[in-house]
């Protein structure tokens, strides 16, 4: 059996449409790219850790011609290179209220809320995860969210949710296996 065809076999057929219609999948930062853990160094600055596995899924993505964004409550520099690094869509940051800055995307990309997804993990992402065609929380999310989304990871933030997320839209679109067998010999 392929690896799609696995993904899938454990996956609702009502979640799978709705991956399937994905054209931008928009990321919540903290708690969904790192593990919501913050470090303070000793000039004041903040440093986060970003997941390797989420930035090849983000980039595998990408590939297949779906649009990955970042909109996020804080501010941070680390972020910025993060992303830069990634080349991800567009990033919005210091959004107390995350619903404007993802409508105002929609519209500049032209889509349907059903095409967008949303991953997130605390009540900031509740209204962009009840707005959007498929809303979506990690594992540890606080659960007023896993009541509300439409779809929960089995990997918590920093640790593999972003990455989980992409194999499930890129295998409900048909696509994995084409980029898998890539890797492949
Ligand atoms: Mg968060």
């Amino acid at each position: 059996m392929s690896i799609s065809a696995q993904i899938l076999e454990i996956v609702p057929k009502n979640i799978i449409r709705a991956a399937a219609s994905i054209k931008l999948l928009v990321l919540d930062v903290d708690g969904v790219l790192t593990d919501g853990r913050l470090y303070f160094g000793e000039e004041g600055e903040t440093l986060k850790a970003f997941n390797i596995q989420d930035g090849l899924g983000i980039k595998m993505l990408q590939s297949a011609d779906i649009h990955v964004g970042v909109i996020t409550g804080r501010t941070s520099r680390p972020l910025e290179n993060r992303v830069e690094e990634l080349a991800i869509s567009f990033t919005v940051q210091g959004q107390a209220d995350k619903f404007p800055a993802l409508e105002e995307k929609r519209l500049q990309y032209a889509l349907e809320l059903s095409e967008i997804g949303f991953l997130g993990d605390d009540l900031p992402d509740i209204k962009c995860i009840q707005k959007v065609g498929f809303g979506i929380c990690v594992a540890n999310s606080h659960i007023a969210l896993a009541q509300l989304a439409d779809w929960q990871t089995d990997k918590t933030g920093g640790f593999g949710a972003v990455r989980e997320v992409a194999d499930l839209i890129l295998a409900a679109q048909g696509k994995l296996d084409k980029i898998l067998s890539d890797y492949s010999l």
